[in-house]
């Protein structure tokens, strides 16, 4: 029978497992690392970082014993950027284009200094920030996940009145429900999101989801703007027919996971197998290999090079125990009295260019399965909107201002065609859309009043 069970391991290794992967610096750590930086003058790093911060700006700053206006550095550009510091995948952005790392294969720690510039400013409990004087307008957000919250700040900031609408009962979207625990340790998502509403002029109204409380229509006739930033609603399913119990959504167990005030209340298996390539299928399986099971295997129908969770991640999943098979899909789930009991893979291949099956199956007997191969926008959301907005893919088509089609209304996040699921590029389009919204709203100030 499935062995699934809660309390694999004792209160003492769990709290070791999810205690934090990667300590933050020591003051003299990131003065030796900081001291590594070149300085580059067309800095690559900065240009490969999707909020542009003036990462050797804000390096020198460390270097000259300086945290809290490194700090500043950072938060200006991304005003999460502890967060970022945490979750970025750095080896493919900043620290993957890095001098140090192109001529010595080393690059400086851009992340962990990051990390310890803004701890810094949050432990010292510096506000740079507070909200404009009042231009008198409004402006509706719809999520309070990374764009949402980014959107927000920025336009309090410049002195609009924000009221963010969020469906869940606690703020931060992505941040708070779907990254690894032991990534965010310290409660430091929440910690950013109170940095982020002690500005000021920014209402969160919880429980209320678009489509079922709201409309794009209401909010456009009520506030002066509107900004979407809504995550995305539903997981991509294996297409295997009914699935048996033990067959788990993985976004679902990490959101689980990070909420859990005692880890060792949730039931995991002995022998587990994670479908999927991505951040997500990484994160789940080092999570339940840290809550106790015994073999963890991620399947995934492509080769390594193909995966969209970095080399790095992959290492990290590796060193925990983790199995990664390449070049198989799930074909087959089995039960006994209704409960998993293992799953058929079938080996893939490409022909002239396509995936498909080589026909040569192996069962696995597991205990768990988790689905992680991606998720979807659910474009009934915003049915409401009609025409009135332009879909691409199946998100939301989006300008470089991140404007809808819809006059009023812009966009940005995971909810828009191109979007990257990543909290760095959520942020800037939060910045640049309320950057959008204010000329826009500015600019009709200006002819009401001539
Ligand atoms: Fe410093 Fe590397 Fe950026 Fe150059 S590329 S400024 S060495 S972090």
């Amino acid at each position: 029978m499935p062995d699934i069970k809660a309390g694999r391991l004792d209160g003492g290794s769990l709290s070791d497992n999810f205690s934090d992967m990667l300590p933050g610096f020591a003051r003299n750590e990131a003065r030796v690392a900081a001291e590594r930086c070149l300085f580059c003058h067309d800095a690559p790093c900065v240009k490969a970082c999707p909020t542009s911060i003036d990462i050797p700006l804000f390096i020198r700053q460390i270097a000259a014993q300086n945290p809290i206006g490194a700090a500043r550095t950072i938060l200006d550009q991304n005003i999460m950027g502890a967060m970022c510091a945490r979750v970025c995948p750095t080896e493919n952005l900043c620290e993957g284009v890095c001098v140090r790392e192109v001529s010595e294969g080393k690059a400086i720690e851009i992340g962990r200094l990051q990390r310890y510039a803004t701890d810094a400013a949050f432990d010292a409990g510096r506000q740079f920030y507070s909200a404009g004087a009042s231009t008198g307008r409004s402006v509706a957000v719809v999520g309070a996940g990374p764009a949402g919250l980014a959107c927000a700040h920025k336009l309090a900031t410049l002195g609009h009145a924000v009221t963010v609408f969020e469906a869940r009962d606690k703020a931060g979207g992505l941040n708070e429900f779907g990254i690894a625990a032991y990534k965010a340790t310290h409660d430091i998502a929440q910690r950013e999101v109170d940095y982020i509403m002690a500005v000021g002029n920014i209402t969160i109204e919880h429980g209320k989801r678009l489509g079922r409380d709201i409309t794009v229509a209401g909010l456009r006739r009520e506030f002066d703007a509107v900004f979407l930033a809504m995550g995305l609603g539903e997981t991509n399913d294996l297409g295997l027919g009914d699935e048996p119990a033990g067959v788990l959504d993985a976004v679902d167990y990490i959101a689980a996971l990070r909420q859990a005030p005692d880890k060792a209340a949730l039931p995991v298996g002995r022998r587990v197998v994670v479908i999927g390539g991505g951040m997500t299928a990484i994160d789940i399986a080092t999570q339940t290999r840290k809550l106790g099971a015994a073999e963890v295997t991620i399947v995934y129908r492509r080769g390594k090079e193909q995966m969209s969770a970095s080399p790095y991640e992959q290492d990290v999943a590796q060193t925990h125990g983790v199995t990664i098979r390449h070049w198989m899909r799930p074909v087959r789930l089995h039960a006994q009295a209704g409960a998993l009991s293992g799953v058929d893979l079938e080996y893939t291949r490409l022909e002239e260019g396509k995936l498909v099956g080589t026909g040569e199956i192996v069962t696995m007997p597991c205990d768990q399965v988790f689905k992680a191969i991606g998720q979807v926008f659910v474009p009934a959301d915003i049915a409401d909107a009609g025409a009135g907005i332009t879909m691409q893919s199946g998100r939301i088509l989006i300008d470089a201002e991140r404007r809808t089609s819809w006059a009023g209304v812009w966009a940005g996040g995971d909810c828009v065609a191109g979007g990257q699921d990543l909290t760095v590029t959520a942020v800037e389009d939060g910045k640049q859309a309320a950057l959008s919204i204010d000329r826009t709203l500015r600019g009709t100030a200006a002819q009401a009043a001539e």
